[in-house]
């Protein structure tokens, strides 16, 4: 039996492959089942310092994703060894990766866009994971979405289940047992009664193991083949817990977003993030952010009359996890980045009718940590640690920071790793 810790990007997709190939599964999940809708109340809290944005549920933090699918790393993985090109085209084809219908753009999403070309900026529509005939347009797809017309990994583990797949939810991983250099199961502590977080989308059996009482505190699952998937963060703080020196560097993918005023815009209500502009050392994309808004409407502004663009860069890996906490420090390049990629971004919304005195930005913000796993350092091209048997297949083994949206690669990555486990590790 696999088991797999965490129901998120990469470890979805890693239930789904093996469950299909008639291997037995069982995913532990320290969070709640959730209805996508109800995803904003999942969101971490993290301390002062860092803004990192990342949800604690079932999906991890696909629920809040903005639907962005693009390929990242595939050159650095392929220096490392490890060709992903044939499982990204796979990924693109399980979530309809596409550019989304002109009639789903929204005029401030347009007006970002025909700016950016008329400064001859390398502009596109964002290719994305959102299904066009089930989308209302209406902001909320970092919030869970509304009409539950975006992928997320809770797709892949609803597939894992109904073929033979065990769920258990608010089930938090706090220790794995090692015996000779070997990995032998997990301890798993039980964080809240099922009964507080029942959704109707599932069936009350798949998220319950009879033998696993909600008083049992510290369960032992036996297992010699177990994946960590639990994101960057905790995936590393397992692996330190065991004396592995992961956590010792970080990425976020490091971003702002910056707005201003545009009377009866209403981007607001539209698909977020809808199309991508390619910069030097940036992206930069349509964005509302909900900071602005609160800003701004100290001066009376109201959130219909916001336009906003949000800047992202692939930041140095200057960051750690240390007794239990992230501590993230930002180079001077990573300063610089964030500032050629403002000074565009204000120019096309000044372009685009935003009143440039009303432009603010948000605090620096991350919502991809990873990098603290990374091939060639903890992890092989197998994404195998130094512990027989323990794999790692989620952000934590990325082995640079993309500065741009990372599920498409890590759902090839764990594609890759099922393959591998269905070749070499089910007799
Ligand atoms: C607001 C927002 C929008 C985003 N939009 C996009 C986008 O459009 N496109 C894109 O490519 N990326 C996007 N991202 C980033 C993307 O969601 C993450 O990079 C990706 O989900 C990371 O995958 P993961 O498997 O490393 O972690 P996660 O997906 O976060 O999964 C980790 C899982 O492990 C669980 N877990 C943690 N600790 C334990 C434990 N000890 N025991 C058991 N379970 C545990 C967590 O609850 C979680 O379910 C976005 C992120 C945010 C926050």
């Amino acid at each position: 039996m696999v088991v797999i810790v965490g129901s998120g990007a990469g470890g979805g997709i890693l239930a789904m492959e093996l469950a299909l190939a008639n291997i037995p599964v069982t995913i532990v999940e320290k969070g709640p089942f959730i209805n996508v809708n109800d995803a904003f109340n999942c969101y971490d809290e993290f301390d002062e310092p860092i803004d990192l944005l990342k949800t604690t549920c079932l999906g991890g933090s696909t629920v809040v994703a903005a639907g962005n699918g693009v390929r990242v790393l595939e050159k650095e993985l392929n220096n490392l060894g490890i060709n992903i090109s044939n499982e990204l085209d796979e990924v693109e084809k399980l979530l309809s990766i596409h550019p989304m219908n002109d009639n789903c753009f929204g005029e401030g999403t347009r007006k970002i866009m025909d700016v950016a070309n008329d400064l001859d900026l390398d502009v596109k529509k964002m290719p994305k994971f959102i299904r066009d005939n089930e989308c209302i347009p209406c902001g909320h797809c970092s919030f869970g979405c509304l009409q539950n017309a975006k992928w997320s990994s809770i797709d892949f583990v609803r597939i894992a289940i109904d073929n033979g797949a065990k769920l258990l939810c608010n089930s938090e991983v706090v220790d794995i047992v090692i015996e000779d250099n070997k990995v032998k199961g997990v301890r798993v502590r039980k964080n809240h009664k099922d009964e507080d977080f029942k959704d109707g989308n599932f069936r009350d059996e798949d998220c319950k193991d009879e033998s696993f009482k909600d008083e049992d505190f510290n369960t032992l699952i036996e297992s010699d083949l177990v994946i960590l998937a639990a994101g960057a963060i905790d995936s590393a703080i397992l692996l330190q817990k065991i004396g592995i020196k992961a956590g010792e560097k970080l990425f976020i993918d490091s971003f702002v977003t910056i707005g201003g005023k545009l009377k009866n815009i209403n981007f607001n209500k539209e698909i977020q993030m809808n199309a991508l502009i390619k910069g030097r050392n940036f992206i930069l994309s349509p964005h509302y952010a909900q900071f602005i808004a609160n800003e701004l409407k100290k001066e009376a502004t109201d959130k219909k009359d916001i336009l906003g663009i949000m800047i992202k860069i692939p930041d140095d890996n200057y960051g750690k996890i240390k007794d239990g906490k992230v501590i993230k420090e930002n180079s001077i390049k990573d300063v610089r980045f964030i500032a050629e990629g403002s000074a565009i971004a204000g120019a096309i919304l000044i372009e685009a009718g935003v009143d440039p005195n009303s432009i603010i930005s948000t605090n620096l913000r991350g919502a991809h940590p990873g990098g603290t796993a990374a091939i060639g350092e903890i992890v092989n091209e197998n994404l195998e640690s130094e512990i027989n048997g323990l794999f790692v297949s989620d952000a934590s083994v990325l082995p640079k920071s993309p500065g741009a949206p990372p599920i498409l690669t890590i759902l090839a990555l764990s594609k890759r790793l099922s393959k591998y486990i269905i070749n070499n590790c089910s007799g």
